[in-house]
């Protein structure tokens, strides 16, 4: 990707943030302290898609930056992407929160709190264009792939996403991190199977990218080459 692209994308991103963080659409635009837009790589190979923001994540304003972001960052070097070369966001901005009394708990997103932001994550897929995404949970996954997804029968599989992208999903990592014993290590080795996919989806893409440019060259091999 060229410096000029690159810049063009974070002015973009900044532009989008700002949007975000005065968007009112919903109810939790007004109770959450921060809005968490996403971050990493502009220029990303990968999009990873959760959820939504945590209690960790409105207060810090980033995405997967609790117990669940470590174990997330974790999966993802595994496969040889540090979450700095990834760009990682939710299905909303805002931390959906139940008032439980004596303080706000998490809840999943309802489905008009994902509509409204939903436009959001398309401007992100949008300028990214990444070469796979990767949905994780159910919820994030419903959202692209249709309410009757199952999580549990069609994670591992192949989709074609947003713009014809090769979307793919698998469990969250809070949910792995419920998990306990023999459990918590199956949902680890079906995980491991489902990013094995994601990085070998991600390395032939490139691969096929490439080809073009490689097969041009050896049809000059062995041609004089020009003065420069
Ligand atoms: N869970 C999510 O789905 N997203 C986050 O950003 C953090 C936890």
């Amino acid at each position: 990707m060229n410096i000029a692209e690159r810049a063009r994308r974070e002015a973009e991103i900044a532009r989008m943030i700002a949007i975000v963080a005065a968007c009112r659409r919903c109810e939790i635009g007004s109770t959450r302290r921060n809005s968490v837009f996403g971050e990493g790589d502009p220029c990303a190979a990968l999009m990873v898609v959760g959820e939504g923001p945590g209690e960790t994540e409105d207060k810090l304003g980033r995405p997967f930056v609790g117990r669940a972001g470590e174990l997330l960052d974790k999966m993802l070097l595994a496969i040889g992407l540090p979450r700095e070369d990834v760009f990682i966001c939710n299905t909303v901005k805002c931390r959906p929160t139940i008032d439980v009394g004596h303080r706000l708990a998490n809840r999943a997103p309802t489905p008009d709190e994902m509509r409204n932001c939903r436009p959001y994550l398309d401007e992100q897929i949008a300028l990214i264009r990444p070469r796979v995404i990767l949905a994780l949970g159910a919820p994030a996954a419903k959202s692209f792939l249709g309410e009757r997804f199952s999580i549990s029968r069609q994670r591992g599989q192949w989709h074609e996403g947003p713009l014809g992208i090769p979307i793919i999903a698998t469990f969250h990592p809070a949910y792995v991190l419920r998990q306990t014993g023999g459990a918590m290590n199956e949902v680890k080795r079906l995980v491991w199977n489902d990013l094995k996919q994601v990085r070998d989806r991600i390395v032939r893409i490139d691969e096929a990218a490439a080809e073009p440019a490689a097969s041009q060259d050896s049809l000059f091999e062995g041609a004089p080459r020009a003065n420069t």
